[in-house]
């Protein structure tokens, strides 16, 4: 199968809703990641996504909708579902919430619930309406590796098995979007994003962690597998002076420079020590900054086959505790060039 790459323009949206009508796969851009979609209420053409992505098929997708009345079939509202749908959508937020008949097992994994999201893109917003249904879609990545932040990357891991991509720049967010259990009273963050668990605890009055005393919710389903991992091993360090000390050390074992993936100020006290440029990636001066890079510099780092990658860490609030929330799970899951996994590398060089 040939990929075209098109823009976001009249052209690209009328040809993107067309393949989705007819049961096939598009690439697109939402404002968290590149995301892979496909008619979510067409078991056949969802059964195309997790054959694209080499996905397990216990890992639900979430369903994006264009408008609240597309939401309707798809899922019942609870009381807080409509209280965050009105705050937060279009935007970063998936509801998981109770499904209803229509929706085949495959989108939720056989749950009772379903993950829905109302993407405010223009671009997804535009092809969603124009095509007329509910579309699953997970990032367009193949499983395993960071999401797309590119289209670049999309088409990196994607030629030849799917059709379209839609074309729009990079990403505004670079994380993907806050999964959100909306079935009881008070939110249970299942997986933390741009919009926060401080900001979700002050709008409802209360937000839960999956793993909190007051919920016995399971955690969300497709959180186990690995994910987000470079091909070299990674590790973290909280900050420019723990980076250096674990940079003597690993370069005390082998003399094979790692890559460092340095804040600005960071990257400048580096640059002051003499480090080369070639060593250094920069993710930014803040925190959404952070976020739009990581996944970037995480491909970047398997283009240059860099064996050894140290990482800064921010704090875990905040954006913050989703940016670390990504970087915990690369770091657990990367492994060696020769394939052994690290022995909890995530401690490596932590305060
Ligand atoms: P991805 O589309 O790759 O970003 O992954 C979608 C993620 O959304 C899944 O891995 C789950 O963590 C979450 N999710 C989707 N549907 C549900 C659901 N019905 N219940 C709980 N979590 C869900
Ligand atoms: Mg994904």
């Amino acid at each position: 199968m040939q990929t075209k790459v098109m823009p976001c323009d009249e052209a690209g949206i009328r040809a993107a809703a067309g393949l989705l009508r007819c049961g096939e796969l598009v690439g697109f851009p939402t404002e968290t990641v590149y995301g892979l979609g496909a008619a979510a209420l067409q078991p056949q053409a969802v059964a195309k996504i997790f054959a694209a992505k080499g996905r397990p098929a216990d890992n639900p997708l979430i369903v994006h909708i264009a408008s609240r009345e597309m939401a309707e079939p798809v899922a019942r509202f609870t009381p807080l579902a409509e209280k965050l749908a009105a705050r937060f959508w279009p935007g970063p937020l998936t509801l998981v919430l109770p499904r209803r008949a229509v929706v085949p097992d495959i989108v939720t994994a056989g749950l009772d619930t379903v993950g829905l999201r109302w993407p405010s893109h223009p671009a997804a917003a535009a092809m969603i309406a124009a095509a007329g249904l509910p579309v699953a879609a997970p990032s367009a990545n193949r499983s395993g590796r960071p999401s797309p932040t590119l289209a670049r990357h999309v088409l990196e891991d994607l030629a030849g098995r799917v059709p379209l991509i839609l074309d729009a720049g990079p990403v505004e967010i670079g994380l993907e979007s806050t999964v959100v259990d909306a079935t009881g009273a008070l939110p249970v963050l299942l997986r933390p994003g741009k919009i926060t668990m401080e900001e979700l605890a002050s709008f409802c009055g209360g937000c839960l962690l999956p793993d909190g005393k007051s919920s016995e919710r399971p955690p969300a389903p497709g959180m186990k597998y690995r994910h987000y991992a470079p091909q070299g091993a990674l590790y973290l360090a909280a900050d420019y002076r723990a980076a250096e000390a674990l940079r003597q050390r690993l370069l005390a074992a082998d003399p094979a420079p790692p890559l460092m993936l340095l804040s600005d100020a960071s990257a400048n006290y580096f640059r002051g020590q003499g480090l080369p440029e070639d060593e250094i990636l920069s993710l930014g001066a803040n925190e959404a900054e952070f976020a739009a890079r990581l996944f970037a510099a995480l491909r970047e780092a398997d283009t240059r086959r860099a064996g050894r990658i140290i990482c800064e860490t921010t704090k875990e609030s905040g954006l913050g505790r989703a940016i670390m929330n990504r970087l915990a799970k690369a770091a657990a899951a990367a492994t060696e060039p020769g394939g052994g996994v690290l022995p909890s590398p995530a401690a490596e060089g932590k305060a």
